[in-house]
């Protein structure tokens, strides 16, 4: 099903491209500027079962999205700035933002890097838990539990099922299968089934965290850096709307708290985790208001609108996602024909 999904998409952008449409949609859909958005940047790795790929994409890619912006005059600037921008109603010249979720080292050794050859600024949303060693970062675990597995016996929806895990494709489909029933079970539903699987697969969950994600000594010489913005995330990168109220304050206010405490600088953006419609809605958008931030970004797809200064608190976002790492779409993601297409042709999704 997601193949099937993700093949829709990429004949899409493809299709948008070779029609030209995108240029033709350019003057309606592109917005003032496009906040876009990241996970993991290193370089490809080996191996038909990468289940996550969609959250990573390589060093050259972000060079070829940096040099593409750069040859068009398009600004790249920083979550402060695209908020003065749209408070002052300042739309003379376009911009870009970049911002990169969850605090991965790989941020610091590969993005880096490539945004300084630009002198380009970025936002890392950094989970406080993440920071801290103790994160659960259960979509790899999933990963590393599948590619182990000889099979895998779950019950799902009160049915006991084994799934088959022989060949890439097979780990592919139980991947997804397992990935979207973890996502609609309340948080401590999904730990537990995880914890579970890691435990009969032989996964140390709490490495993953240690490996992947930088501690807060490391990011306090990375927050040094110029460029770099760190941003909250939440704390343990919950579902905040499956939450109760108390809880998701909690996790807007204290992992705010943490990051400043550890950095000691302000900390005024917000990413939701998962950011997309069931995990951060209107209760969600307010509540990170009240806990003070000046923005916080979505996983919806869209390009920035004048109107978004209405809705600072609901950004919508463009994913650079690492199915589609072709030079030939990064005019299709710019013209905002793709985001268009993927969000019902909306100028604004905040409700
Ligand atoms: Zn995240």
């Amino acid at each position: 099903m997601k193949q099937l999904r993700n093949t829709v998409i990429r004949a899409g952008l493809e299709a948008l491209y070779f029609s030209g449409a995108h240029v033709l949609l350019r003057p309606i859909f592109s917005g003032v500027g496009a906040i876009f958005m990241l996970h993991h940047v290193r370089p490809q790795r080996d191996g038909a079962f990468q289940p996550n790929r969609h959250l990573e994409i390589t060093p050259d890619f972000l060079r070829a999205m940096l040099a593409h912006l750069h040859a068009r005059g398009i600004d790249i600037v920083t979550m402060d700035e695209v908020h003065q921008r749209l408070i002052e109603r300042n739309f003379k010249r376009r911009f870009a933002c970049f911002t990169l979720d969850d605090g991965y080292r790989d941020n610091r050794d590969h993005a880096l890097p490539v945004m300084r050859e630009y002198d380009a600024p970025f936002t890392v949303y950094v989970a406080s838990d993440f920071a801290a060693g103790s994160g659960k970062l259960w979509w790899i675990a999933l990963e590393m539990a599948v590619a182990r597995a000889d099979a895998i016996d779950v019950t799902m929806g009160g049915v006991a099922t084994r799934l088959d895990t022989s060949t890439a494709q097979a780990r592919q489909t139980t991947f997804d299968r397992l990935h979207d029933w973890l996502r609609t079970l309340s948080e401590h539903d999904l730990q537990r089934e995880i914890t579970s699987l890691c435990e009969r697969h032989g996964v140390d969950q709490a490495a993953i965290c240690r490996d992947r994600c930088m501690s807060w000594e490391e990011l306090k010489a990375f927050s040094a850096d110029p460029l770099v913005t760190i941003g909250a995330h939440s704390i343990t990168h919950c579902n905040l709307a499956q939450q109760s109220e108390t809880t998701a304050r909690e996790e807007l206010t204290l992992s705010r708290a943490r990051i400043e405490d550890a950095l000691q600088r302000p900390t005024i953006h917000l990413a939701y985790p998962y950011g997309d419609k069931p995990a951060a809605g209107p209760r969600e958008f307010a509540l990170a208001r009240a806990s003070g931030y000046k923005t916080a970004v979505t996983t919806r797809p869209g390009m920035v609108f004048p109107e978004s200064a209405g809705h600072m608190t609901a950004l919508p976002r463009v994913s650079l996602n690492g199915n589609y790492q072709d030079a030939r779409i990064l005019p299709v993601l710019t013209s905002g024909a793709a985001t268009a297409m993927w969000n019902g042709f909306r100028r604004v999704d905040a409700a």
